[in-house]
């Protein structure tokens, strides 16, 4: 059924990259021949799932949108893709995305364009943008993305679905093809709060093989559902309703904080005076890791590789051919703040204001359970509009960025739409290991 939808609707919206079509009829018939026999199947067994495309996949090309690696087939299987394997999860198919999860509207593919499933002329978000898509227009169940900066949280926001970015180290993030070590993490999008939950417990969990993945039990998340939030105390981020925030987002993500008083909930407003200088400090972080991270696209290793002379020209070359914009652009940013003489200055610096801002969150946690802001200062925007300014498509991971810089669960739930019928997402930030907690308030607010 759903390898149906997905070819009819397919030419339109353009969320999938490579469609696994033969696995995913091989594993659901063996679910099938099980049910057929009388046996109990677990719950992620049969359950239609696609993955963003910079999640390596063994046999299965991977490309992370990008031209340099067009026609790669990974080696070995990404430890969440070898747990849903293990699952009996039903794989489709690997998602569109911005080139090596550098976007906020997945037009830096280097493949293609996908739509927003609520207004096709408009983008679905960012980087996650086809796993977000794939969600909305039903042409999977439930997906997974990556978010470094918002990548799964801005889209779910703009498609009206359920995006989670957990803790960092919560899911392991061997094989995902690293953009900035630091700040990625894998998490899922769903139509339901509860759906969501019960994806993020299949994938999280110790690996050895991420030296940055958390010894921790993974707690059955529906556990904590009850639709009473009475004692909850909720904190609205005051720096987030500022400037730059379209009004009916303001109005909708009110109402959701109204709704949240309804239930139970304690609301007050708190402050986090260096939330702003998240933006600023993730471009020059990110931009540093990547660029050391991207050195390895040199062609002998991995993709594509250019016809040339000599050593040097085929890097070069094949670097200049393979690579897009945006990534380059961030290789150039990346390298200069890192580079000796400016290292102090800009990275060094930047890193100083990352633990301000955590900072911040610690404070504000001491107070509250869970912080509330909007998720994107917009609705979905026309595709097109901002390709040329990349500082305005910055903007759009305002509010999401400072999660990431601190480690800390984020997760977008639908609250509302435009006048043109356009989703909107209210972010609820969570402390460390807390994922319960937005579990919970989310489910109660669904
Ligand atoms: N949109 C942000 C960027 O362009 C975040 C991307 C992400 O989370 N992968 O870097």
């Amino acid at each position: 059924e759903y390898l149906n939808t997905i070819e009819k609707l397919e030419p339109q919206i353009k969320s999938y990259l490579h469609i696994t079509k033969d696995l995913a009829l091989n594993t659901a018939q063996k679910v099938d021949e099980k049910i057929a026999r009388g046996e109990e199947i677990g719950t992620l067994e049969g359950i239609p799932i696609a993955v963003k495309d910079n999640m390596s996949t063994k046999g299965i090309p991977t490309t992370c949108g990008s031209k340099i690696l067009e026609g790669f087939t990974p080696s070995y299987e990404s430890t969440v893709t070898q747990k849903l394997h293990d699952q009996g999860a039903v794989i489709l198919g690997k998602t569109n995305l911005d080139e090596f999860a550098m976007g906020s509207s997945t037009e830096n593919s280097g493949y293609q364009i996908t739509a927003n499933p609520w207004d096709t002329t408009r983008v679905p978000g960012g980087s996650s943008g086809g796993s977000a898509a794939a969600v909305a227009a039903d042409e999977c169940v439930v997906s997974l993305g990556s978010d470094t900066g918002g990548s799964i949280r801005q889209p779910a926001s703009l498609c009206g679905v359920v995006g989670l970015k957990p803790t960092y180290g919560l899911v392991s993030r061997f094989g995902l093809v690293a953009y900035a070590s630091s700040l990625d993490q894998i998490g899922p999008f769903a139509h339901t709060v509860e759906d969501a939950a019960v994806l993020l417990k299949a994938i999280a969990g110790y690996d050895s093989k991420d030296s940055t993945s958390l010894k921790v039990e993974i707690p059955d998340y529906t556990k904590s559902f009850t639709t009473d939030l009475k004692g909850l105390k909720v904190g609205i981020i005051r720096e987030t309703f500022g400037e730059g925030l379209d009004n009916v987002v303001a109005e909708a993500v009110n109402q959701g904080i109204k709704e949240l008083e309804k239930l139970g909930a304690q609301v007050k407003e708190i402050s986090c005076p260096r939330f702003r200088y998240g933006l600023p400090v993730y471009y020059i972080i990110a931009p540093s890791e990547a660029s050391a991270n991207l050195a390895r696209y040199d062609a002998v290793k991995y993709g594509i590789r250019s016809q040339a002379d000599n050593l040097m020209d085929m890097y070069t070359q094949t670097r200049a051919q393979g690579f897009g914009k945006e990534v380059k652009r961030r290789i150039m940013l990346g390298t200069y703040a890192l580079s000796a003489g400016y290292y102090d200055a800009y990275y060094l610096k930047a890193q100083k204001v990352r633990t301000l801002i955590k900072q911040d969150f610690d404070n504000a946690f001491a107070d509250v359970d869970v912080l509330i802001s909007p998720t994107s200062p917009t609705t979905a925007f026309k595709a097109g509009e901002k390709t040329d300014d990349p500082l305005t498509m910055y903007l759009s991971d305002l509010m999401t960025i400072p999660v990431n810089l601190a480690g800390l669960p984020g997760m977008s739930i639908p609250c509302g739409f435009d006048g043109q019928n356009l989703p909107i997402g209210m972010q609820l930030i969570g402390n460390v290991l807390r994922e319960d907690v937005l579990f919970k308030v989310g489910y109660a607010f669904q």
